[in-house]
């Protein structure tokens, strides 16, 4: 039976993950869930999978949750409520679905106890990469991802060596504005950007999918996981979304993993690697697609992309002050404060404005966070 804490239970990688649980309940156990508020959700997985442990993010959440009827629930919250649940709770592997830089000191806290994380957040190793490295060194714990492109490239490598490996290629879905002109993006709404062509996804990782700042994430993400440089990193736009990532050897051979989108996959593979359970869903078939499109991807009428190359290339502290003066452009445009086209200016500037500093602890990169967050707000947030 494989334990599983699941961070971010209720948002599109946590359902996800309760349909992978419920699929084969004989060898999945879910011994603790978080939520932000959606105490109703998260009743309904209390009682469907037996949870014993919740954290909740909101003090709303936290007074409304029924404790009198739930006396068994260990109750948590905020952001100190998951990172105890990573370092208290008896569990097999943590799945880490949170969305933003909350979910590193939790990835942190499980590897240090030698645990299994099956990363659905990538801005853990966006902004701490560097601090996950030493960590799994010096503590061992293993790091699987649930991104489907990471997924994807993990299927390639089985029983590859390390060396014969020459680069690795990131598919990019190209969002909704692939062929939008440039003079169009200063008018892009709200509404407009959170329609995602192939993925149903919540709104910080659809807006950041629009932008190619969530493929840029994903190289940095991808730097780390697997131990590649830059360099040897590519992006090619692949609207159909079925080739989810593929990996060049030294002979020339490309190894690609392809499928039909569903995140059920990446989730379930994490779960079990290396082995895999069946799932029975729709199987791709080729003759009816017909035919699969590639591009290069437009590094103009998406600049965040080469801002994440060029953060991950710096290292240290840069990452960790691209990813959270995206976090609150992110809101700041959710909730119509800032235009679309200010997002990539904030991230630039906020970049640029930095002083770099090596990368040393867990709460340096987090008061690194802090202080980007603040300074973003003040400035832009008015
Ligand atoms: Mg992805």
């Amino acid at each position: 039976m494989i334990k599983i804490l699941l961070l971010g239970s209720t948002g599109s990688i946590g359902t996800s993950t309760e349909n992978c649980i419920r699929r084969y309940r004989d060898q999945f156990s879910l011994v603790g869930i978080s939520v932000n508020r959606r105490i109703e959700s998260a009743l309904n997985q209390i009682n469907e999978f037996s949870v014993s442990h919740i954290s909740v993010g909101t003090d709303d959440a936290y007074n409304q949750f029924p404790r009198d009827q739930y006396s068994s629930v260990t109750l948590y919250k905020g952001d100190e409520g998951l990172l105890q649940m990573a370092e208290e709770l008896d569990y097999d592997v943590l799945v880490n679905a949170l969305v933003g830089s909350v979910g590193f000191a939790p990835t942190v806290a499980a590897l240090k106890r030698g645990k299994k994380v099956a990363l659905a957040n990538k801005e853990s190793l966006v902004v701490g990469g560097e601090v996950i490295a030493r960590v799994m060194k010096e503590f061992g714990g293993t790091l699987l991802p649930i991104d489907s492109e990471h997924s994807a490239i993990l299927q390639c490598l089985n029983g590859e060596e390390s060396k014969t490996i020459e680069s690795m290629t990131v598919t990019a879905s190209g969002g909704p504005f692939r062929e939008l002109p440039s003079d169009q993006f200063s008018k892009i709404s709200v509404e407009t950007a959170l329609k995602h062509p192939t993925w149903a996804m919540g709104p910080k990782i659809t807006i950041d999918s629009s932008t190619l700042m969530n493929k840029g994430f994903e190289l940095i993400e991808a730097h780390h996981l697997f131990d590649i440089s830059f360099d040897q990193l590519k992006v090619v736009v692949h609207p159909q979304s079925i080739i989810h990532s593929m990996v060049t050897f030294t002979d020339g051979a490309v190894m690609a993993q392809c499928g039909l989108p569903d995140m059920e996959l990446p989730i379930q593979y994490a779960l079990t690697y290396p082995k895999r359970l069946p799932i029975t869903s729709p199987r791709l078939d080729l003759a009816t697609l017909g035919s699969l499109t590639f591009f290069e991807p437009d590094y103009n009428r998406f600049p965040c992309l080469n801002l994440c190359i060029e953060a991950g290339r710096a290292g240290g502290t840069v990452p960790a002050v691209l990813n959270a003066s995206n976090e609150i452009a992110v809101e700041l445009f959710l909730n119509r404060k800032i235009a679309y086209v200010d997002i990539a200016k904030i991230v630039s500037e906020a970049c640029e404005l930095h002083t770099r500093q090596d990368a040393l602890s867990l709460e340096q990169i987090i008061s690194v966070d802090r202080e980007t967050r603040s300074l973003v707000r003040e400035k832009y947030g008015r």
